[in-house]
């Protein structure tokens, strides 16, 4: 854009730019000498055409001076070639002819003022002077506008901007004007209420908005100009799904008034879901807990009384208070693994492990077990079996739990084999036992936490329901698979398959099996 003209610092007159087109080289001259002692910078063309040449190099010219008549081009048609190339220069025409006619025909074509020859200095710079004011209304016109449309510009920039940052929100974004009509969302709040449709900006809240706890609680903060929060479920979603709705009023910053709302819409489905399973953790823990110690209080109580005189009594009393506290114990060092491996806290030192070794220390440890329960284990497992890369404490929990359960599950005089092979890239390690089986219905949720089988042969085990899913967690970490067959009144075999070790040799976990047992 072309610069408008400068001040002069020296005494605050404008200076300009002033092109003088004249075929008489006084008329030239004499222009010159006046204007320049103003402190304009005077460009000088003796044709039209020479005028016109100066224009298209793109030079600055404020104003114009043009001679009406001049060989070749005349003024008045310079006035119609110039202001196509600078349609907003400033031109006065100079004639020798100054009638009201061709005053009149030059300002029609564009002239702003004219100047009769011949004329005074002091004539030349008032006509000048009035035509720069001109110029410097229309500069200031065109710097205006050209602001306005560099504000207009940034608002739109901004505006976008902000509709980006909304629509790339997490978080719905729910805007209602204080007409209560819904007048901006983003595609968050779509996938937590498809319910709207697009285009339903503007719409009444109450007509395109579900649930209608939702519409309660944006009405209530717009009536009360209160902030507002509230958990609300979206029972017309297929799938159960919660939302936090915060509501928040908006004010004009100055005037105060109430412009509408601003709902921001949080999906706390999987929070939701998460107070749920602790909800009934809590609950199934204190029910675990309560049963236990009123019947090791009860024994305790009746023993430190000194109410049981018989000997072999007092022996059995104090058996059954062991066999309470050993399973409450078992109970809370289940729950710790659960919280360790849900908190992503299992300190794991994997290298290459024999199973063969780790199924002898499971065996040695449920032998005792086993041997209470009238049940026989029996291991099947050769020596020479490719070792695979874990963590040995959690290989032995993970079986520990299958045999635990193999051996509780079963009836007095039954089995527990214990079999390994390898089978593909995998070492199979089965379970098996001849125990009360599992129904149909248990086998489809035996993997979930706290699942515990209800039935007559079931009910007097203990158990805390958590051993099958810790054991899932470890057969998911190493890659395996996890199998069940079982036919109620027969048995169950469980089944875990485990990659085998690609990297070190199998009798480095045999000398590192032996520095750690027994810990
Ligand atoms: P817990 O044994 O502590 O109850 P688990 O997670 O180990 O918890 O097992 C979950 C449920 O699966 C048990 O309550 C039981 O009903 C069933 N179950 C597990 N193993 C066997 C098995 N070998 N035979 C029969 N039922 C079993």
């Amino acid at each position: 854009m072309a610069e408008g003209p400068a001040e002069d610092p020296n005494n605050g007159r404008l200076r300009s730019t002033i092109l003088v087109i004249d075929d008489e080289i006084g008329i030239r001259k004499g222009c010159q000498r006046v204007l320049a002692a103003e402190g304009h910078d005077v460009i000088l063309a003796q044709s039209a055409e020479e005028g016109l040449e100066i224009l298209r190099q793109g030079r600055q010219v404020d104003l114009a001076l043009v001679d009406l008549r001049m060989e070749g081009m005349g003024g008045l048609d310079f006035l119609v070639e110039a202001t196509k190339i600078s349609p907003e220069l400033v031109c006065v025409v100079i004639t020798a002819y100054a009638t009201l006619d061709t005053a009149i025909e030059s300002t029609r074509r564009g002239a702003y003022d004219f100047l009769a020859k011949p004329f005074s200095p002091e004539e030349l710079l008032r006509v000048v002077n009035k035509a720069l004011d001109r110029v410097s209304l229309i500069r200031e016109r065109n710097r205006l506008q050209a602001e306005r449309e560099q504000r207009m510009l940034e608002l739109s920039t901004e505006k976008s901007r902000l509709r980006n940052i909304i629509n790339s929100m997490a978080d719905g974004v729910l805007v209602c004007n204080a007409e209560q009509q819904l007048v901006l969302f983003n595609p968050a709040a779509l996938r937590v209420l498809p319910g709207i449709k697009r285009g339903a900006e503007s719409y009444p809240l109450a007509e395109v908005l579900q649930p209608p706890e939702l519409n309660d609680v944006i009405e209530e903060a717009s009536r009360r100009r209160v902030r507002l929060s509230q958990e609300i479920r979206l029972t017309h979603l297929p799938t159960q799904a919660w939302v936090l709705a915060d509501v928040s009023p908006v004010c004009d910053d100055t005037s105060g008034l109430f412009l509408g709302t601003v709902t921001v819409l949080r999906d706390i489905t999987e929070l939701k879901r998460v107070e749920e399973v602790k909800a009934q953790f809590v609950n199934m823990i204190a029910h675990e807990l309560r049963a236990p110690l009123a019947a090791v209080d009860g024994f305790l109580s009746v023993l430190s009384e000194g109410l049981v005189k018989d000997p072999e009594q007092e022996k059995h009393m104090l058996q059954r208070c062991r066999e309470r506290i050993r399973a409450l114990a078992e109970l809370v060092s289940d729950l710790l693994d659960m919280a360790r491996m849900e908190a992503g806290r299992v300190r794991r030192e994997i290298m290459p492990q024999k199973l063969s070794d780790i199924i002898s220390v499971v065996v040695e440890l449920m032998a005792p077990v086993a041997q209470q329960h009238g049940v026989t284990l029996t291991t099947q497992v050769p020596d020479d079996l490719r070792s695979v890369d874990a963590d040995r404490e959690e290989l032995i929990r993970l079986f520990n739990n299958l045999v635990s359960n193999a051996i509780k599950y079963n009836r007095p005089g039954g089995t527990v084999t214990i079999t390994a092979a390898e089978d593909g890239a995998y070492v199979k390690v089965a379970v098996a036992d001849t125990g009360v089986g599992i129904s149909e219905e248990g086998l489809k949720r035996l993997f979930t936490e706290f699942f515990r089988e209800k039935r007559p042969e079931t009910r007097e085990i203990s158990g805390t329901g958590l051993g099958l899913s810790i054991v899932k967690r470890i057969v998911d970490f190493y890659h395996g698979r996890l199998d069940v067959q079982s036919k109620i009144g027969e048995g169950s075999t469980f089944t875990v398959w485990l990659p085998f070790s690609t990297s070190v040799p199998s009798s480095v976990s045999a000398a590192t099996g032996e520095s750690r047992e027994g810990q």
